[in-house]
């Protein structure tokens, strides 16, 4: 397909499950863009228990993945909300990341090897089940993270782990975010690697997810109600015998009696990790059913996350008093969801129209005063091309251009996204 495509310069535009969040999967209107699905190519090609390797084609969609793996006992780490639709494909195309980077690291980490159909029509077998491999450049890492703009990921071989036989999930309360920081440190500090996520969700954001999914919420202590800012901890262990619970609730223990936190609601089953995990999973749609709202997807080293937060909403809120900020995410790896409802009473459709382009540069011009980056797990596809445009270094610009000039000289791969 592709050497046909290139032949007659039809441009392609790869696509997975076509859950990605910023346009990078959909054709254009034009009507002459050949969509090319890979949602048939999904084997599972082969698991090397010993090498702790995993060969998959790329239409085989996340949970595939990793009920391939657990097949074999093992653990493939990625997880998204989207697991049950996005591909492994995509999930590469856009280095995603999810809940459990923290411990596991974003999709690129998670990647050994692919084999990718090239702008020419050639298929490049990359998949290499090694973990050192220094024979020239990288390639590998050119197509993670390239949107589907440089080529076809057709299949990919992939890092697997020993299964967790612990887990371990607390919600707790914090007064602010500063402490949510420094929880964190601590938690680090108490749990190192057995620490596999750490969520923080402002009151604003639980608040709707009380008010379209009360269920999720029902029998919450008090201090977890009435909390400015709440924090999902969850910890794993390979060793069955460890008290996780135990360990879990000391440090809590001992969090409050210094005066980090406010109280905490530990999960004593499977089905309660499994609820305070939905709870949180819920923002995005609580938020959705609330109306259209502007949002950001960034990431800031953890040190400045609490400033930036602080600076930035006052910002926003005195040029648009009223605005609600529904600020959540994946605050062990700095990735926040730093979202905007429109103020009580007013059409969200029509403040988004008014103001989210405003909305936007305030933001963007203080996540790169504050070392930031303006697409943390979601990417640039069309949604953000002009951005990365405004934000990035010229250099690291031009490079990028260069690469894809170099790669795809007829610009048939998904033309018009990233750069
Ligand atoms: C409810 C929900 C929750 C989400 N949570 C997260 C999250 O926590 N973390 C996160 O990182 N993302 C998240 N996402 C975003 C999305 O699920 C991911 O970006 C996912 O990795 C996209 O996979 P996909 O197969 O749906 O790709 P698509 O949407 O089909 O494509 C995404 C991009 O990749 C390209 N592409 C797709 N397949 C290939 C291929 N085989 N070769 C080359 N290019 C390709 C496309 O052209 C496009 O540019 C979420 C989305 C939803 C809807």
């Amino acid at each position: 397909v592709v050497r046909a495509c290139a032949a007659h310069g039809v441009p392609l535009v790869p696509q997975g499950g076509n859950t990605g969040l910023v346009g990078g999967g959909v054709p254009d209107a034009t009507g002459r863009q050949v969509v090319l699905s890979t949602r048939r190519m999904n084997r599972v090609r082969e698991v090397d228990a010993l090498n702790l390797s995993i060969t998959v084609e790329a239409g085989c969609t996340l949970h595939e993945v990793q009920q391939a793996a657990a097949a074999h006992d093992l653990l493939f780490p990625l997880s998204l909300a989207s697991e049950g639709q996005c591909t492994i494909g995509g999930n590469l195309a856009t280095n995603a990341g999810g809940t459990q980077v923290l411990r596991y690291g974003t999709a690129r980490e998670l990647c050994l090897g692919l084999e990718v159909v090239t702008a020419q029509g050639e298929i490049w077998d990359g998949l290499r089940a090694l973990r050192k491999d220094n024979a020239g450049y990288a390639l590998r890492e050119l197509y993670i993270g390239s949107e589907g703009t440089l080529g076809l990921i057709t299949a990919a071989t992939l890092r697997l782990f020993p299964r967790p036989r612990a887990q371990a999930c607390a919600l707790v309360a914090c007064a602010d975010l500063p402490m949510c920081v420094e929880l964190l440190a601590a938690a680090r500090a108490a749990f190192d690697a057995r620490l596999c996520g750490f969520e923080a969700m402002n009151q604003a954001s639980t608040s709707l997810v009380r008010r379209h999914f009360a269920d999720l919420c029902a029998g919450w202590p008090q201090a977890l109600e009435a909390a400015p800012w709440l924090v999902l901890m969850d910890l794993g262990d390979v060793q069955p015998s460890t008290r996780l619970d135990d360990d879990l609730q000391a440090f809590l223990h001992a969090q409050q009696e210094q005066g980090r936190i406010g109280g905490a609601l530990l999960a004593h089953s499977l089905a309660q990790q499994r609820a305070l995990w939905q709870m949180r999973e819920s923002i995005s749609s609580a938020q959705s059913l609330e109306g259209l709202n502007v949002k950001h997807d960034i990431a800031l080293p953890v040190s400045r996350l609490a400033d930036f937060v602080s600076d930035t909403t006052a910002r926003v809120l005195s040029q648009w008093p009223g605005v609600r900020p529904i600020t959540f995410g994946h605050l062990g790896d700095g990735n926040l969801h730093y979202n905007f409802q429109a103020p009580p009473g007013d059409d969200p459709a029509a403040f988004l129209a008014r103001h989210e382009p405003a909305i936007n540069a305030l933001v963007f011009e203080r996540v790169r005063a504050h070392g930031g980056s303006i697409a943390a797990e979601h990417g640039i596809g069309l949604l953000r091309r002009d951005a990365l445009v405004r934000h990035a270094p010229p250099a690291a610009l031009g490079t990028m251009r260069a690469i894809k000039r170099a790669l795809d000289p007829q610009d048939l791969f998904n033309p018009g996204r990233v750069v």
